[in-house]
């Protein structure tokens, strides 16, 4: 997958979701161009054939065709012979880092331009011409393009994972997650089956999240338990979990899980920016999306540029982090998340037999109180473990009771 040209859209995405079909079972879906969704339309497609510039000398300065990251995201076609100062209006360099190519794209302004090193650059000749050839089309009755795969459960409780397919050739933002996703699927698929329903998107960043949402926000609203996105997992960094917006069932397991493996992290708070998340965790949505990640985005020197390369990511670290998925979605199959039949007010005990004339009170002098915490943490986001951690009490009570109130059917399994 390294070479191809990915972006929001073309032929990069699609042949990169059919070699990741040999790892996951993904429905490839072509959304078209112009599609509303919500506050935005989905671009024109873009391909590129060949980019490239030559100097005087017949010499390819920059040439697409060795990396993909020396044009411009989203170029329009251009042809034509420039001066050094008409030139140097189209390039973009990284001069803090001036010997990697920067990643950049202008999904949504008309421009043409190339990145290179800074470098190469400021090695530039300033008095010869140049030959500016870019051969890519824009077609606003292309399509976008974007893969779905399911494991369906005995629950309709959904665990939805998200990685984004736009960027082109680099390996920790972009491989690791779109792989990581693929491998994932596929070592669920080969221990099911499983409790809860497994949902998996790849989608290109920020559009085919929003796309996504304008489609199935209300029905992932409704069925969502847990969520992640997944990207930045293989490079040589401390895990970092970004939380969800809100208190979620998600963030309490990953908690709970590096608790357990003595996880060394860095735990950041939400903010609305980075990766999809920000969509996800919009105010409509407000879904329990979290990340797991090694370095953050934007984090680390080689993000969004040449540097990001295959020897810069490594497959212990790489599985390390898949690891850790699995082990959390080990944690969510082992504990139950109730729900509440009576969610309206306390339903009331004394009919049922459970107040407070119970023999086992004497045994368990908290046991009105626990009960009232599992009535009130029945939200569908809580499993035991969370609710005795939220009331600070003892989690064999809370199972205890967990059980009489199943058989009170006060209570359900999400
Ligand atoms: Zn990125």
């Amino acid at each position: 997958m390294w070479p191809l040209n990915r972006s929001l859209t073309g032929n990069g995405n699609r042949k990169t979701l059919e070699i990741l079909q040999e790892l996951a079972d993904i429905q490839i879906h072509e959304t078209p161009s112009g599609t509303p969704c919500f506050d935005w339309e989905v671009p024109p497609e873009w391909n590129v054939n060949e980019a490239w510039i030559v100097n005087s000398q017949g010499e390819k300065i920059v040439d697409f065709k060795v990396n993909n990251l020396h044009l411009l995201g989203y170029s329009i076609p251009f042809q034509g012979e420039l001066s050094y100062d008409e030139l140097k209006e189209h390039l973009y360099t990284k001069p803090s880092q001036p010997d990697v190519i920067p990643y950049l794209t202008s999904y949504y302004a008309e421009r043409w331009g190339f990145c290179m090193s800074h470098k190469q650059f400021l090695s530039l000749s300033q008095t010869e011409k140049y030959t500016v050839h870019i051969d890519s089309t824009l077609n606003p009755k292309g399509h976008m393009t974007w893969g779905e795969a399911l494991l369906p459960g005995t629950s309709n409780k959904e665990i939805f994972f998200s990685t984004y397919i736009c960027h082109p050739s680099m390996a920790n933002d972009v491989l690791s997650g779109m792989l990581g996703q693929a491998l994932l699927y596929n070592a669920l698929k080969n221990s099911g089956p499983h409790h809860f329903t497994y949902r998996f998107i790849w989608i290109p960043e920020t559009i085919g999240s929003i796309y996504y949402l304008s489609k199935y926000g209300d029905f992932l609203t409704e069925k969502m338990l847990a969520g992640f996105v997944l990207t930045c997992m293989a490079d040589p960094g401390k895990i970092t979990w970004k939380m969800s917006r809100k208190d979620a069932y998600t963030d309490r397991i990953i908690q709970r899980v590096f608790k357990q493996q003595n996880i060394d992290y860095i735990q950041e708070n939400f903010f609305p920016g980075g990766s999809d998340e920000r969509q996800y965790c919009s105010p409509a949505f407000d879904l329990p999306v979290s990340l797991i990640m090694r370095s953050r985005y934007e984090k680390f020197a080689a993000y969004h540029t040449s540097a990001d390369t295959l020897d810069y990511i490594s497959i212990p670290h790489f599985v390390e982090v898949l690891e850790l998925y699995l082990t959390i979605v080990r944690e969510m199959e082992r504990e139950p998340v109730y729900g509440s039949n009576n969610p309206a007010c306390e339903p009331k005990l004394g009919k049922r037999g459970l107040y407070p004339t119970l023999g086992a009170q004497e045994k368990y002098p908290d046991y009105i109180d626990a009960m009232m915490w599992i009535l009130n943490l029945a939200d569908g986001t809580y499993d035991a473990p969370a609710m005795a951690d939220k009331s600070g009490m003892d989690l064999e009570l809370i199972k205890n009771i967990i059980q009489n109130l199943l058989k009170e059917n006060l209570i359900y399994r999400m």
